[in-house]
């Protein structure tokens, strides 16, 4: 499955977070240090960064693997950033091919990925389809399984459910749906609107490190062999910024979402949660 990261904290550039570290995010397209499922992630990669003062953030994403574009060694130098996402991909059988597919999703101010596989994809996944209104099915960003977790979330988001509730309500939602189904979700979603990053754990591996103060970042796996990586447990949702980390279990029951705009009482959140510092 694909490997992905965000950064939040002094601006740098996507060079410096992604290439320049020895077993960073580029490296982990063709040799992968951790990754449970799969081998190679060459089916595309993706970029999303925000400009200082601007909430909308760009861009840029290819169907080739990471090694291969010409383009991305110029933008990763000179791009300065406070806050970037970025997956490579290992699409998933059946899925669309090209960028459309390719991480990071966006919309409403928003940068997502998706690292693992609603199985059973597309059959068991009509009961989720279902929940969302036409217009959202009709302008899912690509065929992939990944548009269609990021869909659901983004619902529950517009609904106003806070972050990490919205994730864990989602993947419990399709998890439920899936196994319904005798199938099996990996779900590590990843998603920032530039001022947290949030995540979760769902069969696959994920870290954070802080540099209390000045950055956090969260990767499928660490880019160095230096310290300071600390690994999430499975089946956990984690809430980051340069000021503090907070992981607490994720639990499975999936409020339903009140698309009439108010939050709903959460059910979700966990009652103990490890605040690391
Ligand atoms: N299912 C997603 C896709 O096809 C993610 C795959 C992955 O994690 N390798 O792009």
């Amino acid at each position: 499955m694909c490997r992905h990261l965000a950064y939040l904290g002094v601006p740098v550039s996507p060079a410096e977070v992604l290439v320049e570290p020895p077993y960073g995010l580029y490296r982990q397209s063709w040799s992968p240090r951790m990754q449970r499922h799969g081998t190679v992630n060459a089916d595309g990669f993706g970029l999303g960064w925000y400009a200082e003062g601007d909430p909308q953030p760009a861009r840029y994403r290819r169907a080739v693997p990471i090694w291969a574009d010409e383009n991305l060694a110029d933008l990763a130098r000179v791009i300065r950033t406070p806050a970037l996402l970025a997956a490579v991909r290992s699409a998933t059988a059946g899925t669309a091919a090209g960028e459309a597919a390719a991480a990071p999703y966006t919309g409403d101010g928003w940068l997502f990925s998706h690292n693992g596989a609603v199985g059973g994809w597309p059959a068991a996944a009509g009961e989720l389809a279902a929940l969302l209104a036409p217009a959202d099915l009709l302008t899912l960003e690509a065929r992939c399984d990944s548009a269609l977790v990021w869909a659901l979330l983004r619902r529950r988001l517009r609904a106003g459910q806070e972050v990490g509730d919205a994730l864990a309500a989602t993947v419990g939602e399709i998890a439920a749906a899936v196994a319904e189904q005798r199938q099996v979700a990996r779900l590590n979603l990843l998603v920032t609107d530039g001022h947290v990053i949030a995540a979760t754990t769902w069969g696959d591996t994920l870290f954070h490190r802080l540099e209390l103060g000045r950055s956090v970042l969260v990767a499928s796996e660490p880019g160095d062999d230096g310290p300071g990586w600390t690994p999430v447990p499975d089946r956990s949702v984690l809430l980051a910024t340069p000021e503090a980390v907070t992981v607490r279990p994720l639990t499975t029951a999936a409020p339903r979402v009140n698309t009439t705009g108010a939050p709903r009482v959460n059910t979700t959140a966990a009652p103990r949660e490890d605040r690391i510092r």
